[in-house]
């Protein structure tokens, strides 16, 4: 017999007003455990965060799992359950051992087969998304502020936040220590670390005393605030405060700004792997270096960009590494777990047949409910010819018409849920399998190295350089691709798909 734990989440994290409360949780879970006959043996509920894995009472759930008290977990969504790598891969791996038999989810299709555990990869690994949509609420509140003229955060250098009005205001001795910069640079004769240093040596530094880098220099010395425009994701609004730099001064520094960058990109184009990734053996940084060779043979010049450990950390015995060299293996890195675009047919075939069974169900759902609704009206309006015709008493007739009207009010908020919830497990699947198409695409193509760091940051984590080789953790999802080593190669028949989402031999890697 299946045996279910109910587990509910919501951490203080999570802003979020469409997220249930784990009391609305525990009450929904318990109603749907009567519909489907499910049998509960215990409750838990945790209000912590699920973006790190470390939650006290999900690890007591686990280990009951593995005990044999339970074999079934109730959750709302798998989001609740896992929401990075670490936890999520726990879970599927109690499904491959069978000590898990079941998850049930009201809000989220699962089943237990290859494809269902497929698609429980990607509801823990897609809920990064989940988490930038969440910040994205939390920016809502920031846009408006600026609509309104003010900047909603930190002063610039050179101004001040005043507490009380909660306006900015100029900072009468910073300001002019910033106008001094903006016109020493505006001569052309002055670096950024020049720039720097100067205002260290004025009382204008980082928070702990150390000279401001190079880029907020180029931040400070290119920011539209200073003449009164405020910039908030590519728009511009016209701020409310005082300036001190005047639209002649900041044009000029402009000009400067834009031939130094020019000779930097020049340089530097090759850096994109640099701020990714860390040294394996000290965990220091990885940065790049060009060097440039002459040949007095063929009297030749040649370009040579090696990654190297920046040594911040101390000892360490590490070596460069030519980007040749880094890029072939980041190339195979994104090949080994994307799609083959030959892959696409079947995918399409597989998602469409999908989408029909659950179109089928949401309309059979559909149908009885509204059965059910229509039966209550007749009989609200049977009550209701009783009463008219004198033989029902009022308060009878009060309590019965209320009962029945709280029934139709529950059901027609479950038939509005029906129509809501309908296929939307299918979305982020048919996103994620176009994201591993196109970077199988990409990590094709020979001259593409800016588009390769974007798929980098999308399909892992923690990607570190160790003799020469590259390590990294793939997020799940791709892991499951990965493994396989069938979804790089074109698929031979139609079958291949259902072996290709097989999460097998996958043993997730654990904290510590
Ligand atoms: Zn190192």
């Amino acid at each position: 017999m299946l045996k279910y734990i109910v587990y509910c989440r919501k951490s203080t994290d999570e802003k979020n007003k469409q997220l249930l409360s784990i009391e609305s949780q525990i009450a929904e879970l318990k109603e749907f455990a009567i519909r489907e006959r499910l049998t509960i043996v215990d409750i838990v509920t945790e209000s912590k965060t699920a973006k790190q894995p470390g939650r006290e009472k999900f690890d007591q759930v686990l280990e009951k799992i593995e005990q044999g008290t339970a074999n079934g977990i109730l959750s709302w969504h798998p989001d609740r359950l896992a929401r990075n790598s670490i936890d999520g891969g726990r879970i599927v791996y109690l499904l491959d051992r069978k000590l898990l038999l079941d998850l049930k989810f009201p809000a989220f299709w699962f089943q237990n087969t290859p494809q269902g555990k497929f698609m429980l990869n990607i509801a823990f690994s897609q809920s990064k998304y989940y988490i930038d949509n969440l910040s994205q609420n939390v920016k809502r509140g920031m846009r408006q502020k600026i609509r309104r003229g003010e900047w909603p955060g930190k002063a610039p250098y050179g101004y001040l936040n005043n507490r009380q009005n909660k306006t900015i205001e100029i900072d009468l001795t910073k300001s002019k220590i910033i106008s001094k910069a903006f016109h020493l640079f505006s001569t052309d004769k002055y670096s950024f670390t020049q720039l720097s240093l100067f205002m260290a040596e004025q009382g204008i530094t980082k928070g702990n005393g150390q000279p401001v880098s190079i880029n907020q220099i180029r931040r400070i010395l290119s920011n539209k605030f200073y003449i009164g425009i405020l910039t908030y994701k590519g728009e511009l609004h016209k701020g409310n405060h005082q300036c001190f730099i005047n639209k002649k001064l900041f044009d000029r520094v402009q000009k400067v700004l834009e031939r130094k960058s020019r000779a930097r990109t020049q340089g530097l184009h090759f850096a994109f792997f640099t701020g990714l990734a860390t040294c394996g053996e000290c965990g220091a940084g990885i940065t790049a270096e060009q060097h440039i060779k002459y040949y007095k043979g063929t009297n030749r010049v040649a370009k040579y960009v090696y990654y190297r450990c920046t040594k911040k950390k101390g000892v360490c015995s590490q070596k460069y590494l030519s980007q040749t060299n880094l890029v072939s293996q980041l190339r195979q890195t994104i090949k080994s777990c994307s799609l083959h675009p030959n892959w696409k047919p079947y995918i399409n075939t597989w998602i469409k047949e999908k989408m029909d069974e659950e179109k089928s169900k949401v309309k059979a759902k559909l149908k009885t409910a509204t059965n059910r609704l229509s039966a209550i009206d007749q009989k609200l309006s049977k009550l209701l010819d009783l009463f008219l015709e004198d033989n029902l008493d009022k308060s009878i007739y009060q309590t019965k018409q209320n009962n029945l009207f709280e029934q139709k009010q529950k059901l027609e908020e479950k038939i509005k849920q029906i129509q809501h919830k309908g296929s939307s497990w299918l979305e982020p699947l048919k996103e994620f399998l176009r994201c591993t198409i196109l970077a199988h695409k990409i990590a094709h193509k020979k001259s593409a190295l800016n588009e390769l760091r974007p798929i980098l940051k999308n399909i892992g984590s923690n990607f570190t350089l160790l003799d020469k080789r590259l390590f990294l953790n793939l997020n799940f999802a791709y892991a499951t691709l990965a493994t396989n080593g069938r979804a790089a190669c074109a698929p031979k028949t139609e079958n291949d798909f259902s072996l290709l989402v097989t999460p097998r031999g996958i043993e997730p890697r654990l904290p510590g």
